[in-house]
């Protein structure tokens, strides 16, 4: 009994059912199983998580990074980290909502490569949480998400960024930019940073990404997954310039994280 109660809680119940059978019993908490309240799943303020389970979560803190590539640092408000100071991105900042622990990465898992969907609501409104009462997105006029190859896109069916992007929107309380996923596209498929070594790194995303002409004059932020070295927001950021943007700024849901001494590229 236990079992079939644990298969209901969100967000494990697709079938219409269990959503109907669902509606009579409590909410509770996604990660502790604590019962939370009224709340449905289909209500867009269900909680989903207990404030204990809340709180716990790797939040980024929006002063300890660095404001080019969004690796966490020791001081405060800082421009350049000492692993970036030598080199000028084309992006104009890089933030992230949480830090890439086990947790993190294993909802980000499930969504793209099990395609479990329904997590992106609740990842969506995760990151935008971040974001309430908060005037950092006011600089940007447009988020684009950043795009799969056509290739990836019929094997996984969705792009996890879109989804992603649309349920971080949805979720902002002051301020709604409009999307824009037809303005970059990827014009080949290219292996993931990760898994080269640095020669092909350096040149696996020359000309990776295409950008359509609207992009002229518009403060444009990239919202991706995950960020780990940087370089496909980089990239991109690079394309949408040429193209005429304004400025490129990314917002990723979470980023790894790594001191200079930790060995950066063990781990995809
Ligand atoms: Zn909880
Ligand atoms: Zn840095």
């Amino acid at each position: 009994m236990d079992e079939f109660v644990q298969s209901l809680r969100h967000p494990f119940p697709p079938s219409v059912w269990k959503q109907w059978i669902r509606q009579l019993l409590p909410s509770l908490c996604w990660k502790c199983g604590g019962v939370l309240g009224g709340k449905t799943y289909h209500d867009p303020a269900s909680p989903f998580l207990c404030l204990s389970c809340l709180k716990e979560l790797p939040w980024m803190d929006s002063q300890y990074h660095c404001r080019q590539c969004g690796n966490r640092t020791a001081e405060p408000d800082r421009l350049r980290c000492s692993e970036c100071m030598e080199e000028v991105w084309d992006l104009y900042e890089s933030r992230s909502g949480f830090e890439y622990t086990d947790l993190i990465r294993d909802w980000i898992l499930r969504l793209k490569f099990y395609g479990q969907e329904h997590l992106a609501p609740l990842l969506g409104r995760l990151l935008a949480l971040n974001f309430q009462n908060n005037n950092w997105l006011e600089k940007y006029d447009s988020v684009v998400p950043i795009p799969l190859h056509s290739s990836r896109l019929r094997k996984r069916g969705f792009n996890q960024s879109l989804l992603l992007t649309h349920h971080f929107s949805k979720n902002l309380v002051e301020y709604t930019h409009p999307i824009f996923p037809h303005w970059l596209r990827r014009t080949r498929a290219t292996r993931p940073q990760t898994e080269l070594p640095l020669a092909e790194r350096l040149v696996n995303l020359d000309n990776a990404f295409a950008a359509s002409p609207e992009v002229q004059n518009r403060s444009i932020l990239l919202l991706d997954d995950v960020m780990t070295t940087g370089s496909t927001l980089n990239a991109a950021a690079r394309c949408l310039l040429d193209a005429g943007a304004d400025k490129v700024g990314a917002l990723v849901l979470c980023r790894r994280m790594w001191d200079a001494s930790d060995n950066l590229y063990g781990e995809a």
